[in-house]
């Protein structure tokens, strides 16, 4: 009998037919693969790998950033609030939000401050407790097993979590399910197709199992819009930001100052273009009677 183990993922969740191939970027779970179709990226890790990975951040801390990042992560959620809110064409006290993978509730903080009804859900215990403790509203475990009702938000954020999953298109149906139509899903997801991507492939933290807590499923704008559509979502539109070549402690300090300097020059075009390694997804339920057709079934 074959006692090689099980690759985490088998095939690209999103529904396409075609097999992965293997791409140029080798990781030490063994080249990423790609979708021909879609363009999506996996990783080949095994089931035991990618525990491993998330069990590092079963912490109060849960998958917050680190200090220097987070003032920059407060101001990037204030926007994504406003957009949210103008998309809707509501104003903050008239919008129930729910944060899916809400960590110990930084961006929670920042919508209950801008007036929103916010809650959230979070599978690490620590991080969940954290968050209550800091009296946010805050469900201990996965998404489906909230068990909320149809239709109970106006807007539903998917912060960097879609990238840990196997099955991205289930977490999706469930946020269309609980969105009120009209609604929007924000999923932002590091950029698989970004600059940063294309210059550092297998030494970008994006495509790292461990670095952030199980990265096994690479999105870019082009299969976030499949993904999209196959959930029954309309795309309203989707930014991209930052340019990156060296994490950091991958150079000596001046390189990496230098090389820092020069990603703040290529942010803007990297913008325009849609190669920024942040990707930021806005999408919307459709109103009732314009429903996409219903989801392909695979
Ligand atoms: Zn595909």
């Amino acid at each position: 009998m074959d006692s090689t183990p099980q690759r985490y993922i088998q095939s690209f969740a999103v529904g396409c037919a075609a097999p992965l191939v293997a791409t140029d970027i080798v990781l030490p779970e063994g080249p990423l693969l790609r979708c021909p179709e879609c363009g999506q990226r996996v990783s080949q890790c095994d089931e035991a790998q990618y525990v491993r990975a998330l069990e590092r951040f079963d912490t109060s801390e849960g998958t917050l950033p680190a200090a220097h990042a987070r003032t920059r992560r407060d101001q990037l959620g204030t926007r994504c609030l406003r957009r949210i809110l103008t998309l809707l064409g509501k104003q903050p006290q008239e919008v129930r939000l729910l944060d899916v993978g809400c960590s110990s509730g930084a961006l929670l903080m920042t919508a209950r401050a801008l007036g929103l009804a916010a809650e959230g859900v979070e599978p690490s215990a620590e991080a969940a407790a954290t968050a209550r403790r800091a009296g946010l509203k805050v469900f201990t475990g996965f998404l489906a097993a909230a068990r909320f009702p149809d239709a109970a938000f106006d807007a539903v954020i998917l912060m960097e979590v879609i990238e840990h999953l196997r099955d991205p298109r289930a977490i999706l149906a469930e946020c269309r399910r609980i969105l009120k139509p009209g609604g929007i899903l924000l999923v932002t997801t590091p950029n698989a197709a970004s600059w940063t991507a294309s210059v550092m492939g297998a030494r970008w933290e994006g495509f790292s199992l461990t670095a952030m807590g199980g990265h096994v499923s690479f999105f870019d704008p082009a299969s976030i819009r499949v993904i999209a559509e196959r959930t029954g979502f309309e795309t309203v539109r989707i930014d991209t930001r930052s340019v990156r070549f060296f994490e950091r402690g991958q150079c000596p300090a001046a390189v990496y100052a230098v090389a820092k300097i020069g990603s703040e020059l290529l942010n803007w075009p990297a913008r325009r273009c849609g190669k920024g390694h942040d990707m930021l997804a806005y999408l919307r339920r459709p109103l009732d009677g314009q429903d996409m057709r219903p989801p392909r079934r695979t």
